[in-house]
C-alpha cells in the first residue's frame, strides 16, 4: 500500500538543522539563513553536493592505482627485506594457511572501498538524473554505505598494528611504505564523498525546482 502524500518540510518553509537536528521554519526560503542554537548555516539540500560527491569519487579512484600497485608495507628479516603489495599480501596469508585472514583483508581491501565507490556512483548518476527508480533501496544503500564507512580504516590500523608489534631489533622489522598512504587516501576520499552526497536529494522529482 503507497502511503499518503505528505506536504513536504522544504515547501512548508522549514529547515532541519544538519549539526543539532533543530527544525525552524523561515519567514522566506531564499537568503542566507544559520541556526540559532548552534550557528550552522542551514540548508534545503548540501551545496553542490552532488559535483563534491563526484570529486572525491574520482581522488578515491585515481588513488586506488596506487594503492594496489605500490607496497603497503615491508618486512625486514634475517633472510633479507621483502615489499608486499596489497593483493601480494592476500595471497601469502592465503598461501601460509591463514586464509580467514586473507578473507578479511581482501573485503576490508579490495572488495570494501570498490564497492562503496560503485555504491556512491549510483547514488549520484540516479540523483542527478532525480530519477524515481527503488528510492527506498537506495536510500537503504546509502545507510549501508556510511555504517561500512566506519570500518573502513581497518588495513590501515591492521599494518599500524603489525609495525607496533613486530619490532625484534634487527632479526625483524615491519614498516609502512607508500602505497598504505594512498589506501589511506581512498579510504578518507570515499568517507569524504558519502558525507559530501546529501541523501535528500534521493527524494528529489523532477517537479523540485532548484533549491539551495
Ligand atoms: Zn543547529
Amino acid at each position: 500500500m503507497t502511503p499518503p502524500p505528505v506536504p513536504e518540510a522544504g515547501a512548508m518553509g522549514l529547515r532541519g538543522c544538519e549539526t543539532c537536528g533543530l527544525v525552524l521554519g523561515l519567514p522566506a526560503p531564499r537568503g542566507r539563513w544559520h541556526c540559532p542554537r548552534c550557528g550552522s548555516a542551514l540548508h534545503a539540500r548540501k551545496p553542490q553536493s552532488l559535483q563534491r560527491t563526484v570529486a572525491y569519487l574520482l581522488t578515491a579512484c585515481v588513488l586506488y592505482i596506487p594503492a594496489n600497485l605500490l607496497p603497503v608495507m615491508a618486512t625486514s628479516s634475517v633472510l633479507g627485506r621483502d615489499s608486499h603489495t596489497l593483493s601480494g599480501g592476500i595471497l601469502e596469508l592465503w598461501a601460509s594457511g591463514s586464509w580467514e585472514l586473507a578473507v578479511i583483508v581482501f573485503i576490508a581491501s579490495i572488495a570494501v572501498p570498490l564497492l562503496k565507490i560503485a555504491a556512491l556512483a549510483v547514488l549520484v548518476a540516479t540523483a542527478a538524473r532525480r530519477s524515481g527508480w527503488r528510492r527506498r533501496e537506495r536510500a537503504a544503500l546509502y545507510r549501508m554505505v556510511e555504517t561500512v564507512g566506519h570500518w573502513s580504516m581497518l588495513d590501515v590500523f591492521v599494518v599500524v598494528l603489525l609495525v607496533g608489534m613486530v619490532r625484534f631489533g634487527v632479526l625483524a622489522s615491519v614498516e609502512p611504505e607508500p602505497g598504505l598512504l594512498a589506501f589511506g587516501g581512498v579510504v578518507v576520499a570515499t568517507m569524504l564523498a558519502s558525507s559530501a552526497f546529501d541523501p535528500r536529494l534521493i527524494w528529489s522529482t523532477p517537479e523540485d525546482h532548484e533549491r539551495d
